[in-house]
């Protein structure tokens, strides 16, 4: 069996629905990038995600849900003195901001029987973090982390990483840009949005986000850009792929997440780069044409 593999954070979302009511959902950027990789995946695919869960009522519905959606959670550890992570979504028109109440969510937690974790990374063809599941542990953990995937990931499999540069969950702009790129240097594959990298690298272009990458190591960079061409950096050699536009857009929230899903799914399938950027523009489209962060699976297997 082949197993991708996806460490990180799942929150509760809130989000309006009438006048003083509230829909509740689960979702969080790599929780989000296994959904549609699952989407994508046979059977023949083991798809597991590694976070802290507390034991209240709330983390049992919510590891409900994710393992329901064909999720494995089994090497998460329980940390029973703490509750899952919270946001909710407020809508101003077409405007929409967030309220997080993550701080002390036990996912911080983790690394918390880490050698669980290296078990299950050794048995994993792909194995995916973000720079938010790096900005939610302490720093002793974060290294132990970064050093854990670096001694335990398989020489022929896959380390992922999305730089996913959220600037208010990172208390030290050096120290964030410090550990993205430790962790780009461990990796094989790094997917940034060149919308952050611009900001927080000062990158001129997509071409100099992907170069700066590669310096690092990185022998697949798949450059992100909104409506705008999908730029990848593959074993040296450039390739720029147009997005088709679609109508009925009305929520990017989870675009990339759906991306990168897209994206891992196609890629463990066929290792056509060119094919699963094709397959990751076209989840993203879709996942733009919903409300929230999920598409439900009966919408998106084609
Ligand atoms: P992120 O959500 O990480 O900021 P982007 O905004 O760059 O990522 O979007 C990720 C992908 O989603 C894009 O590469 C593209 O394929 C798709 N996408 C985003 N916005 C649109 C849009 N308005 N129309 C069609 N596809 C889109």
């Amino acid at each position: 069996m082949s197993t991708i593999l996806g460490i990180g954070e799942c929150m509760v979302e809130l989000s309006p629905r009438n006048e003083g009511q509230l829909d509740k959902s689960f979702a969080g950027d790599v929780f989000n990038t296994l959904w549609y990789a699952r989407a994508a995946l046979g059977s023949e695919w083991n798809v597991a995600f590694h976070s802290g869960f507390g034991n209240d009522a709330m983390s049992i519905k919510m590891k409900e849900f994710i393992e329901n959606a064909g999720i494995s959670c089994a090497s998460s550890p329980i940390i029973s003195d703490r509750v899952p992570g919270l946001y909710m979504i407020h809508l101003d028109g077409a405007e929409r901001s967030f309220s997080y109440w993550r701080d002390t969510s036990a996912a911080r937690k983790l690394m918390q029987d880490a050698e669980t974790l290296w078990a299950k990374v050794r048995e994993s063809d792909l194995v995916f973090l973000s720079g938010i599941t790096l900005a939610i542990l302490s720093d002793t953990d974060c290294e132990r982390l970064l050093n854990g995937l670096r001694d335990n990931t398989r020489p022929n499999a896959k380390l992922a990483f999305d730089p996913n540069i959220r600037p208010r969950l990172w208390n030290d702009m050096d120290r964030m840009r410090t550990v993205i790129s430790k962790a780009a240097s461990i990796s094989n594959i790094v997917m940034p949005s060149f919308e952050d990298e611009q900001v927080w690298f000062g990158d001129a272009t997509p071409e100099d986000t992907a170069k700066r990458y590669q310096a690092l190591g990185a022998t697949q960079i798949i450059v992100k850009n909104g409506e705008d061409a999908t730029l990848v950096l593959h074993d040296g050699e450039f390739s720029l792929h147009p997005v088709t536009p679609v109508s009925g857009v009305v929520d990017t929230t989870a675009a990339g997440d759906s991306f990168n899903g897209g994206y891992f799914a196609e890629l463990l399938q066929t290792d056509d780069v060119a094919q699963a950027i094709k397959s990751a523009q076209s989840c993203a489209g879709t996942c733009v044409c919903f409300n929230g962060a999920l598409v439900p699976f009966e919408r998106l297997t084609s």
